[in-house]
Protein backbone atom coordinates (compact mmCIF):
# COMPACT_ATOMS: atom_id res chain seq x y z
CA UNK A 1 0.00 0.00 0.00
CA UNK A 2 1.25 3.24 -0.97
CA UNK A 3 0.68 6.53 1.61
CA UNK A 4 -1.48 9.18 0.83
CA UNK A 5 -2.47 12.71 2.20
CA UNK A 6 -6.23 13.76 2.82
CA UNK A 7 -6.49 17.39 2.30
CA UNK A 8 -10.00 18.79 3.44
CA UNK A 9 -10.70 22.44 1.67
CA UNK A 10 -13.44 24.29 3.22
CA UNK A 11 -13.76 26.88 0.85
CA UNK A 12 -16.86 29.68 1.02
CA UNK A 13 -19.08 28.16 -1.74
CA UNK A 14 -18.29 24.56 -0.72
CA UNK A 15 -16.46 21.60 1.14
CA UNK A 16 -13.84 19.46 -0.97
CA UNK A 17 -12.09 16.27 -0.01
CA UNK A 18 -8.89 15.28 -1.69
CA UNK A 19 -6.97 12.92 -1.92
CA UNK A 20 -3.10 13.45 -2.54
CA UNK A 21 -0.93 10.23 -3.29
CA UNK A 22 2.58 9.96 -2.01
CA UNK A 23 3.65 12.17 -5.16
CA UNK A 24 1.35 14.78 -4.38
CA UNK A 25 -0.92 14.10 -7.52
CA UNK A 26 -4.83 14.55 -6.86
CA UNK A 27 -5.75 10.87 -6.64
CA UNK A 28 -9.21 11.54 -5.88
CA UNK A 29 -11.69 14.48 -5.60
CA UNK A 30 -15.22 14.50 -3.33
CA UNK A 31 -17.16 17.86 -3.49
CA UNK A 32 -20.22 19.27 -1.92
CA UNK A 33 -21.92 22.80 -2.17
CA UNK A 34 -23.84 23.97 0.43
CA UNK A 35 -26.35 26.99 1.14
CA UNK A 36 -25.40 31.08 1.35
CA UNK A 37 -26.99 32.76 3.17
CA UNK A 38 -27.78 36.63 3.02
CA UNK A 39 -30.56 37.59 6.16
CA UNK A 40 -29.95 41.62 5.52
CA UNK A 41 -28.36 43.97 3.21
CA UNK A 42 -24.55 43.36 3.15
CA UNK A 43 -24.59 40.53 5.20
CA UNK A 44 -23.42 36.41 4.38
CA UNK A 45 -23.84 33.96 6.45
CA UNK A 46 -23.30 30.11 6.53
CA UNK A 47 -24.85 27.34 8.81
CA UNK A 48 -22.31 25.76 10.54
CA UNK A 49 -23.46 22.55 10.77
CA UNK A 50 -23.85 22.75 6.91
CA UNK A 51 -20.14 23.41 7.07
CA UNK A 52 -19.28 20.64 9.31
CA UNK A 53 -21.94 18.09 7.68
CA UNK A 54 -20.72 18.51 4.34
CA UNK A 55 -17.04 18.18 5.30
CA UNK A 56 -17.61 15.06 6.99
CA UNK A 57 -19.41 13.72 4.10
CA UNK A 58 -16.57 14.45 1.36
CA UNK A 59 -13.94 13.47 4.22
CA UNK A 60 -16.02 10.14 4.36
CA UNK A 61 -16.27 9.73 0.50
CA UNK A 62 -12.71 10.67 -0.20
CA UNK A 63 -11.59 8.04 2.40
CA UNK A 64 -13.68 4.93 0.84
CA UNK A 65 -12.15 5.80 -2.90
CA UNK A 66 -8.96 5.65 -0.93
CA UNK A 67 -9.13 2.31 0.53
CA UNK A 68 -10.68 1.24 -3.22
CA UNK A 69 -7.53 2.43 -5.11
CA UNK A 70 -5.00 1.28 -2.00
CA UNK A 71 -4.27 4.34 -0.71
CA UNK A 72 -3.19 4.24 2.87
CA UNK A 73 -3.89 7.71 4.06
CA UNK A 74 -1.79 8.38 6.85
CA UNK A 75 -2.37 12.21 7.99
CA UNK A 76 -4.69 15.56 7.22
CA UNK A 77 -3.85 19.01 5.87
CA UNK A 78 -6.70 20.92 6.19
CA UNK A 79 -7.36 24.47 4.67
CA UNK A 80 -10.30 26.37 4.73
CA UNK A 81 -12.21 30.15 3.90
CA UNK A 82 -10.36 32.48 6.37
CA UNK A 83 -11.96 35.51 8.74
CA UNK A 84 -15.00 33.46 8.90
CA UNK A 85 -16.23 33.62 12.65
CA UNK A 86 -17.83 31.04 14.26
CA UNK A 87 -18.63 31.17 18.17
CA UNK A 88 -19.67 27.84 19.95
CA UNK A 89 -20.59 26.69 23.28
CA UNK A 90 -16.97 25.01 24.89
CA UNK A 91 -18.92 22.24 26.37
CA UNK A 92 -21.62 20.61 23.55
CA UNK A 93 -19.65 22.42 20.43
CA UNK A 94 -22.99 24.04 19.46
CA UNK A 95 -22.49 27.46 17.65
CA UNK A 96 -24.46 30.45 19.49
CA UNK A 97 -24.89 32.34 15.96
CA UNK A 98 -24.60 30.80 12.55
CA UNK A 99 -20.90 31.72 10.80
CA UNK A 100 -20.30 35.18 9.81
CA UNK A 101 -18.56 35.30 5.80
CA UNK A 102 -15.84 36.93 5.70
CA UNK A 103 -18.04 38.94 2.83
CA UNK A 104 -19.98 40.18 5.86
CA UNK A 105 -20.34 43.85 5.81
CA UNK A 106 -22.55 44.69 9.10
CA UNK A 107 -19.57 45.89 11.54
CA UNK A 108 -19.16 48.37 8.56
CA UNK A 109 -20.30 50.73 11.35
CA UNK A 110 -18.52 49.68 14.44
CA UNK A 111 -15.00 49.69 12.28
CA UNK A 112 -15.83 53.38 11.38
CA UNK A 113 -16.56 53.89 15.25
CA UNK A 114 -12.65 52.59 15.95
CA UNK A 115 -10.96 54.26 12.55
CA UNK A 116 -8.97 56.57 14.93
CA UNK A 117 -7.03 53.32 15.83
CA UNK A 118 -6.25 52.35 12.18
CA UNK A 119 -2.85 52.94 12.23
CA UNK A 120 -1.65 51.21 15.25
CA UNK A 121 -3.90 48.44 14.45
CA UNK A 122 -1.87 48.36 10.85
CA UNK A 123 1.23 48.45 13.00
CA UNK A 124 0.57 45.54 15.31
CA UNK A 125 -1.75 43.17 13.16
CA UNK A 126 -0.44 44.26 9.10
CA UNK A 127 -4.48 44.37 8.30
CA UNK A 128 -7.20 47.29 8.58
CA UNK A 129 -10.08 48.55 10.52
CA UNK A 130 -11.93 46.83 7.88
CA UNK A 131 -15.34 44.63 8.49
CA UNK A 132 -14.00 41.76 6.64
CA UNK A 133 -11.64 40.89 9.66
CA UNK A 134 -12.93 38.14 12.64
CA UNK A 135 -12.38 40.82 15.62
CA UNK A 136 -15.42 42.80 14.80
CA UNK A 137 -17.64 39.78 14.05
CA UNK A 138 -16.40 38.63 17.32
CA UNK A 139 -17.71 41.24 19.03
CA UNK A 140 -20.79 41.82 16.96
CA UNK A 141 -22.01 37.62 18.56
CA UNK A 142 -21.15 38.52 21.97
CA UNK A 143 -22.90 42.16 21.55
CA UNK A 144 -26.30 40.39 19.84
CA UNK A 145 -26.98 36.88 20.69
CA UNK A 146 -28.35 37.07 24.31
CA UNK A 147 -26.23 36.29 26.86
CA UNK A 148 -22.94 35.63 25.00
CA UNK A 149 -20.98 38.50 26.80
CA UNK A 150 -21.64 37.13 29.92
CA UNK A 151 -20.84 33.19 28.98
CA UNK A 152 -17.78 34.09 27.11
CA UNK A 153 -16.27 36.29 30.16
CA UNK A 154 -17.15 32.81 31.87
CA UNK A 155 -15.17 30.81 29.29
CA UNK A 156 -18.00 28.41 28.52
CA UNK A 157 -17.51 29.89 24.40
CA UNK A 158 -15.06 29.17 21.75
CA UNK A 159 -14.29 31.66 19.28
CA UNK A 160 -12.30 30.05 16.06
CA UNK A 161 -12.05 30.34 12.12
CA UNK A 162 -13.50 27.31 10.07
CA UNK A 163 -10.00 25.72 10.89
CA UNK A 164 -10.37 25.61 14.43
CA UNK A 165 -14.05 24.90 14.59
CA UNK A 166 -13.56 22.06 12.29
CA UNK A 167 -10.65 20.82 14.25
CA UNK A 168 -12.46 21.21 17.50
CA UNK A 169 -15.34 18.82 15.98
CA UNK A 170 -13.24 16.37 14.68
CA UNK A 171 -10.96 15.86 17.66
CA UNK A 172 -14.05 15.58 19.73
CA UNK A 173 -13.63 18.88 21.63
CA UNK A 174 -9.69 17.86 22.52
CA UNK A 175 -8.13 20.37 20.80
CA UNK A 176 -8.59 24.21 20.36
CA UNK A 177 -6.50 25.03 17.97
CA UNK A 178 -5.50 27.67 15.21
CA UNK A 179 -2.14 28.32 13.10
CA UNK A 180 -0.61 31.71 12.94
CA UNK A 181 -2.25 31.94 8.77
CA UNK A 182 -5.37 32.16 10.22
CA UNK A 183 -4.84 33.63 13.28
CA UNK A 184 -3.12 36.34 11.15
CA UNK A 185 -6.69 37.14 10.00
CA UNK A 186 -8.16 37.84 13.05
CA UNK A 187 -7.11 41.71 13.57
CA UNK A 188 -6.03 40.07 17.20
CA UNK A 189 -2.74 38.46 15.90
CA UNK A 190 0.29 40.37 16.70
CA UNK A 191 2.66 39.61 13.26
CA UNK A 192 5.76 40.41 15.57
CA UNK A 193 5.36 38.07 18.61
CA UNK A 194 3.28 35.21 16.45
CA UNK A 195 0.86 35.69 19.43
CA UNK A 196 -2.48 37.18 20.41
CA UNK A 197 -2.24 40.42 21.21
CA UNK A 198 -3.51 41.36 24.65
CA UNK A 199 -3.89 45.30 23.70
CA UNK A 200 -5.87 44.09 20.71
CA UNK A 201 -8.10 41.74 22.61
CA UNK A 202 -8.97 44.68 25.30
CA UNK A 203 -9.71 47.15 22.26
CA UNK A 204 -11.97 44.77 20.66
CA UNK A 205 -13.48 43.48 23.74
CA UNK A 206 -12.93 39.96 23.48
CA UNK A 207 -12.18 38.07 26.52
CA UNK A 208 -9.00 35.81 25.95
CA UNK A 209 -10.84 32.46 27.83
CA UNK A 210 -12.32 32.55 24.09
CA UNK A 211 -9.29 32.19 21.88
CA UNK A 212 -7.36 29.01 20.24
CA UNK A 213 -4.13 28.54 21.21
CA UNK A 214 -1.60 28.99 18.32
CA UNK A 215 0.52 26.33 16.40
CA UNK A 216 2.87 26.60 13.66
CA UNK A 217 1.23 25.47 9.78
CA UNK A 218 3.14 22.10 9.86
CA UNK A 219 2.29 21.15 13.64
CA UNK A 220 0.15 18.82 15.63
CA UNK A 221 -3.12 19.78 15.68
CA UNK A 222 -4.44 16.51 17.09
CA UNK A 223 -6.26 13.46 16.06
CA UNK A 224 -9.64 12.95 14.76
CA UNK A 225 -12.11 10.83 16.81
CA UNK A 226 -12.14 7.42 15.02
CA UNK A 227 -16.57 7.18 14.76
CA UNK A 228 -16.70 10.65 13.18
CA UNK A 229 -14.16 9.30 9.83
CA UNK A 230 -13.79 6.11 10.61
CA UNK A 231 -10.62 5.85 11.12
CA UNK A 232 -8.08 8.23 13.73
CA UNK A 233 -5.79 10.58 11.59
CA UNK A 234 -3.42 13.17 12.60
CA UNK A 235 -4.50 16.50 11.37
CA UNK A 236 -0.64 17.88 10.88
CA UNK A 237 -0.90 20.70 8.29
CA UNK A 238 -3.36 23.80 8.62
CA UNK A 239 -2.95 27.00 6.18
CA UNK A 240 -5.78 29.83 5.52
CA UNK A 241 -7.00 28.84 2.07
CA UNK A 242 -4.48 32.08 0.04
CA UNK A 243 -1.39 31.29 2.04
CA UNK A 244 -1.88 27.64 0.82
CA UNK A 245 -2.52 28.37 -2.63
CA UNK A 246 1.03 30.13 -2.30
CA UNK A 247 2.63 27.43 -0.42
CA UNK A 248 1.04 24.89 -3.41
CA UNK A 249 1.82 27.46 -6.24
CA UNK A 250 5.64 26.68 -4.72
CA UNK A 251 5.89 30.83 -3.83
CA UNK A 252 8.55 30.14 -1.52
CA UNK A 253 10.94 32.60 -2.33
CA UNK A 254 11.03 37.05 -1.63
CA UNK A 255 9.19 38.18 -4.85
CA UNK A 256 7.10 35.03 -5.89
CA UNK A 257 3.75 35.78 -6.52
CA UNK A 258 0.50 33.92 -6.90
CA UNK A 259 -3.16 35.16 -7.48
CA UNK A 260 -6.16 33.02 -6.46
CA UNK A 261 -9.33 33.46 -8.74
CA UNK A 262 -12.19 31.81 -6.64
CA UNK A 263 -15.22 33.62 -5.06
CA UNK A 264 -13.27 36.30 -3.79
CA UNK A 265 -9.39 37.34 -5.69
CA UNK A 266 -6.11 37.46 -3.43
CA UNK A 267 -2.77 37.95 -4.59
CA UNK A 268 0.07 37.34 -2.26
CA UNK A 269 3.83 38.10 -2.86
CA UNK A 270 6.39 36.56 -0.50
CA UNK A 271 7.94 38.86 1.20
CA UNK A 272 10.46 36.69 3.37
CA UNK A 273 11.44 36.55 6.86
CA UNK A 274 11.26 40.62 7.52
CA UNK A 275 7.73 42.05 8.46
CA UNK A 276 7.23 44.34 5.05
CA UNK A 277 4.49 46.85 5.29
CA UNK A 278 2.82 48.28 2.06
CA UNK A 279 2.30 52.09 1.18
CA UNK A 280 -0.21 51.50 -1.21
CA UNK A 281 -2.75 50.13 0.89
CA UNK A 282 -2.28 46.25 0.77
CA UNK A 283 -2.06 44.31 3.68
CA UNK A 284 0.99 42.57 5.26
CA UNK A 285 0.46 38.71 6.88
CA UNK A 286 1.85 35.69 7.62
CA UNK A 287 2.53 33.72 4.86
CA UNK A 288 3.48 30.60 6.84
CA UNK A 289 5.57 29.04 10.10
CA UNK A 290 7.22 26.52 10.84
CA UNK A 291 9.24 25.57 13.65
CA UNK A 292 12.64 26.94 12.46
CA UNK A 293 11.19 29.96 9.88
CA UNK A 294 8.77 32.60 9.50
CA UNK A 295 7.44 33.81 6.35
CA UNK A 296 5.41 37.08 5.66
CA UNK A 297 3.42 38.04 2.38
CA UNK A 298 1.97 41.61 1.36
CA UNK A 299 -1.70 40.78 -0.03
CA UNK A 300 -4.34 42.84 -1.87
CA UNK A 301 -7.66 41.14 -1.56
CA UNK A 302 -10.79 41.78 -3.81
CA UNK A 303 -14.19 41.12 -2.19
CA UNK A 304 -15.84 39.34 -5.56
CA UNK A 305 -14.78 37.31 -8.49
CA UNK A 306 -16.26 34.35 -8.99
CA UNK A 307 -19.00 35.70 -7.07
CA UNK A 308 -19.52 37.87 -9.49
CA UNK A 309 -20.04 34.72 -12.00
CA UNK A 310 -22.33 33.07 -9.25
CA UNK A 311 -24.63 35.97 -9.41
CA UNK A 312 -24.66 36.21 -13.33
CA UNK A 313 -25.75 32.38 -12.96
CA UNK A 314 -28.12 32.26 -9.77
CA UNK A 315 -29.82 36.32 -9.67
CA UNK A 316 -29.66 37.59 -13.17
CA UNK A 317 -30.12 33.82 -14.93
CA UNK A 318 -27.54 34.83 -17.95
CA UNK A 319 -25.81 31.67 -17.10
CA UNK A 320 -27.06 28.25 -16.47
CA UNK A 321 -23.60 27.66 -15.09
CA UNK A 322 -20.38 29.64 -14.37
CA UNK A 323 -18.34 27.51 -16.85
CA UNK A 324 -20.37 29.12 -19.79
CA UNK A 325 -19.22 32.28 -19.28
CA UNK A 326 -16.42 31.71 -21.19
CA UNK A 327 -18.40 30.84 -24.51
CA UNK A 328 -20.48 33.61 -23.56
CA UNK A 329 -17.31 36.64 -23.52
CA UNK A 330 -15.51 34.76 -26.68
CA UNK A 331 -18.67 35.00 -28.44
CA UNK A 332 -18.91 39.10 -28.54
CA UNK A 333 -16.21 41.11 -30.12
CA UNK A 334 -15.67 43.59 -27.76
CA UNK A 335 -16.67 45.09 -24.22
CA UNK A 336 -19.49 47.28 -26.34
CA UNK A 337 -18.70 50.21 -23.82
CA UNK A 338 -19.55 48.11 -20.66
CA UNK A 339 -18.06 48.61 -17.66
CA UNK A 340 -18.65 46.69 -14.72
CA UNK A 341 -17.61 47.28 -10.69
CA UNK A 342 -18.83 44.67 -8.96
CA UNK A 343 -18.97 46.56 -5.50
CA UNK A 344 -21.56 44.13 -4.25
CA UNK A 345 -20.25 43.74 -0.75
CA UNK A 346 -18.18 46.89 -1.12
CA UNK A 347 -14.42 47.17 -2.70
CA UNK A 348 -11.34 45.71 -1.06
CA UNK A 349 -7.86 46.69 -2.29
CA UNK A 350 -6.89 48.87 -2.81
CA UNK A 351 -9.85 51.49 -1.94
CA UNK A 352 -11.08 49.85 1.13
CA UNK A 353 -14.94 51.26 0.75
CA UNK A 354 -17.30 48.50 2.88
CA UNK A 355 -19.59 51.33 1.41
CA UNK A 356 -19.37 51.15 -2.33
CA UNK A 357 -22.27 48.99 -4.26
CA UNK A 358 -22.15 47.79 -7.90
CA UNK A 359 -22.64 49.36 -11.02
CA UNK A 360 -22.68 48.65 -14.82
CA UNK A 361 -21.57 51.90 -16.90
CA UNK A 362 -22.26 52.70 -20.60
CA UNK A 363 -25.67 50.69 -21.50
CA UNK A 364 -27.39 51.20 -24.46
CA UNK A 365 -30.23 49.36 -26.53
CA UNK A 366 -27.95 47.64 -27.96
CA UNK A 367 -26.00 46.18 -25.03
CA UNK A 368 -27.02 42.06 -24.68
CA UNK A 369 -26.61 39.70 -21.89
CA UNK A 370 -23.42 38.43 -23.56
CA UNK A 371 -21.80 42.00 -23.02
CA UNK A 372 -22.80 41.92 -19.12
CA UNK A 373 -21.06 38.45 -18.94
CA UNK A 374 -17.76 39.43 -20.90
CA UNK A 375 -18.11 42.79 -18.75
CA UNK A 376 -17.81 40.73 -15.63
CA UNK A 377 -14.87 38.74 -16.54
CA UNK A 378 -12.98 41.68 -17.39
CA UNK A 379 -14.04 43.32 -14.20
CA UNK A 380 -11.96 40.62 -12.54
CA UNK A 381 -8.80 41.61 -15.08
CA UNK A 382 -9.01 45.25 -13.95
CA UNK A 383 -9.71 44.38 -9.75
CA UNK A 384 -6.62 42.83 -10.29
CA UNK A 385 -4.98 45.32 -12.64
CA UNK A 386 -5.18 47.52 -9.66
CA UNK A 387 -3.55 45.11 -6.70
CA UNK A 388 -0.55 44.53 -9.02
CA UNK A 389 -0.05 48.49 -9.87
CA UNK A 390 -0.04 49.12 -5.93
CA UNK A 391 2.23 45.92 -5.35
CA UNK A 392 4.63 47.25 -7.79
CA UNK A 393 4.29 51.00 -6.20
CA UNK A 394 5.87 49.33 -3.31
CA UNK A 395 8.95 48.73 -5.29
CA UNK A 396 7.93 44.60 -5.64
CA UNK A 397 8.68 44.17 -9.38
CA UNK A 398 5.81 41.36 -10.93
CA UNK A 399 6.87 39.90 -13.79
CA UNK A 400 5.31 37.12 -13.42
CA UNK A 401 1.82 35.70 -11.72
CA UNK A 402 1.04 32.21 -10.92
CA UNK A 403 -2.63 31.51 -11.19
CA UNK A 404 -5.50 29.32 -9.80
CA UNK A 405 -8.88 29.12 -8.25
CA UNK A 406 -12.12 27.72 -9.92
CA UNK A 407 -12.28 30.49 -12.25
CA UNK A 408 -8.83 29.72 -13.98
CA UNK A 409 -10.10 27.11 -15.71
CA UNK A 410 -11.61 29.96 -18.13
CA UNK A 411 -9.02 30.48 -20.67
CA UNK A 412 -10.59 33.72 -21.73
CA UNK A 413 -10.15 35.16 -18.53
CA UNK A 414 -6.47 34.28 -18.43
CA UNK A 415 -5.73 35.44 -21.53
CA UNK A 416 -7.43 39.10 -20.87
CA UNK A 417 -5.49 38.67 -17.60
CA UNK A 418 -2.18 38.73 -19.46
CA UNK A 419 -3.24 41.54 -21.64
CA UNK A 420 -4.67 43.43 -18.85
CA UNK A 421 -1.47 42.97 -16.18
CA UNK A 422 1.07 42.59 -19.41
CA UNK A 423 2.74 39.98 -17.32
CA UNK A 424 2.92 35.96 -18.27
CA UNK A 425 0.09 34.63 -16.11
CA UNK A 426 1.24 30.61 -15.21
CA UNK A 427 -1.42 28.24 -14.63
CA UNK A 428 -0.01 25.59 -13.06
CA UNK A 429 -0.74 21.14 -13.60
CA UNK A 430 -2.89 20.98 -9.95
CA UNK A 431 -5.34 24.22 -10.33
CA UNK A 432 -6.17 22.81 -6.16
CA UNK A 433 -3.48 24.93 -5.34
CA UNK A 434 -4.92 25.44 -1.83
CA UNK A 435 -5.67 22.12 -1.21
CA UNK A 436 -1.94 20.91 -2.60
CA UNK A 437 -0.63 23.53 0.24
CA UNK A 438 -2.22 21.87 3.01
CA UNK A 439 -1.20 18.47 1.59
CA UNK A 440 2.50 19.76 1.32
CA UNK A 441 2.55 20.96 5.14
CA UNK A 442 0.79 17.92 6.19
CA UNK A 443 3.72 15.79 4.02
CA UNK A 444 6.40 17.80 5.69
CA UNK A 445 5.14 17.56 9.18
CA UNK A 446 4.88 13.78 8.33
CA UNK A 447 8.34 13.57 7.23
CA UNK A 448 7.35 12.86 3.81
CA UNK A 449 10.13 16.01 2.25
CA UNK A 450 12.98 17.23 4.24
CA UNK A 451 11.87 20.71 3.83
CA UNK A 452 9.56 22.81 2.17
CA UNK A 453 11.31 23.59 -0.83
CA UNK A 454 11.55 20.12 -1.69
CA UNK A 455 7.60 20.68 -2.99
CA UNK A 456 8.68 23.47 -5.42
CA UNK A 457 8.78 21.65 -8.13
CA UNK A 458 5.66 19.03 -7.63
CA UNK A 459 3.63 21.34 -9.41
CA UNK A 460 4.95 22.15 -13.15
CA UNK A 461 2.84 24.48 -15.48
CA UNK A 462 0.01 23.83 -17.35
CA UNK A 463 -0.61 26.78 -20.00
CA UNK A 464 1.18 30.12 -20.16
CA UNK A 465 -0.72 33.21 -21.33
CA UNK A 466 1.25 36.42 -22.47
CA UNK A 467 -0.26 39.96 -23.65
CA UNK A 468 -1.73 40.23 -27.25
CA UNK A 469 -2.66 43.78 -27.09
CA UNK A 470 -0.51 47.06 -27.79
CA UNK A 471 -0.06 49.56 -24.64
CA UNK A 472 -3.11 52.59 -26.31
CA UNK A 473 -5.88 49.61 -26.32
CA UNK A 474 -4.44 48.83 -22.28
CA UNK A 475 -4.70 51.89 -21.10
CA UNK A 476 -7.48 53.05 -23.41
CA UNK A 477 -9.43 50.19 -21.22
CA UNK A 478 -7.57 51.36 -17.74
CA UNK A 479 -8.43 54.74 -18.12
CA UNK A 480 -12.30 53.95 -18.35
CA UNK A 481 -12.16 51.29 -15.64
CA UNK A 482 -10.43 53.94 -12.75
CA UNK A 483 -13.00 56.29 -14.34
CA UNK A 484 -16.06 53.77 -13.28
CA UNK A 485 -14.57 52.94 -9.72
CA UNK A 486 -14.53 56.74 -9.02
CA UNK A 487 -18.32 57.25 -10.17
CA UNK A 488 -18.51 54.15 -7.72
CA UNK A 489 -17.18 55.44 -4.75
CA UNK A 490 -18.33 59.42 -5.21
CA UNK A 491 -21.71 57.25 -5.30
CA UNK A 492 -20.81 55.43 -2.14
CA UNK A 493 -19.93 58.89 -0.64
CA UNK A 494 -23.25 60.32 -1.57
CA UNK A 495 -25.24 57.49 -0.21
CA UNK A 496 -23.63 57.99 3.16
P1 LIG B 1 -14.02 29.03 -3.37
O1 LIG B 1 -12.86 28.19 -2.96
O2 LIG B 1 -13.91 30.48 -2.97
O3 LIG B 1 -15.36 28.45 -3.02
P2 LIG B 1 -13.42 28.14 -6.10
O4 LIG B 1 -11.95 28.25 -6.25
O5 LIG B 1 -14.04 26.81 -6.00
O6 LIG B 1 -14.00 29.12 -4.97
O7 LIG B 1 -14.06 28.85 -7.37
C1 LIG B 1 -15.42 28.92 -7.51
C2 LIG B 1 -15.78 30.24 -8.15
O8 LIG B 1 -15.25 30.26 -9.49
C3 LIG B 1 -17.28 30.40 -8.24
O9 LIG B 1 -17.60 31.70 -7.78
C4 LIG B 1 -17.59 30.25 -9.73
O10 LIG B 1 -18.61 31.15 -10.10
C5 LIG B 1 -16.27 30.57 -10.42
N1 LIG B 1 -16.02 29.75 -11.61
C6 LIG B 1 -15.88 28.41 -11.66
N2 LIG B 1 -15.63 27.98 -12.91
C7 LIG B 1 -15.59 29.09 -13.69
C8 LIG B 1 -15.36 29.34 -15.08
N3 LIG B 1 -15.08 28.34 -15.92
N4 LIG B 1 -15.39 30.62 -15.50
C9 LIG B 1 -15.63 31.64 -14.64
N5 LIG B 1 -15.85 31.47 -13.34
C10 LIG B 1 -15.83 30.23 -12.85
Amino acid sequence: MTTAILTIDQGTTSSRAIIFDENFKPAFAAQQEYQQYYPARGWVEHDPEDIWETTVSVCQEALAAAREKGLKVVGIGLVNQRETTLVWEKKTGKPVYNAIVWQDRRTANACKALQQYEPWITEKTGLRMDPYFSATKIKWILDNVSGARGRAARGELAFGTVDSFLIWRLTGGKTHVTDTTNASRTNLFNLSTLQWDEELLALFNIPAAMMPEIRHCADDFGLTEQHILSESLPICGVAGDQQAALIGQGCFNKGETKTTFGTGSFALVNTGDRLTYSSHNLLTTVAYTLKEQTCYAIEGSIFVAGAAVQWLRDSMGMLSNAAESEAIASSVADDHGLVLVPAFTGLGAPYWSPQARGAIYGLTRSSTSAHVVRATLESVAYQTQDLVNSIKSDNIPVTCMKVDGGMVQNSWLCQYLADTLNVTVVRPEVMETTALGAAFLAGLQLGMRENLHDFATLNPTEAQFTSRIDETLRTQRKNRWNAAVQATLLMAKAEA
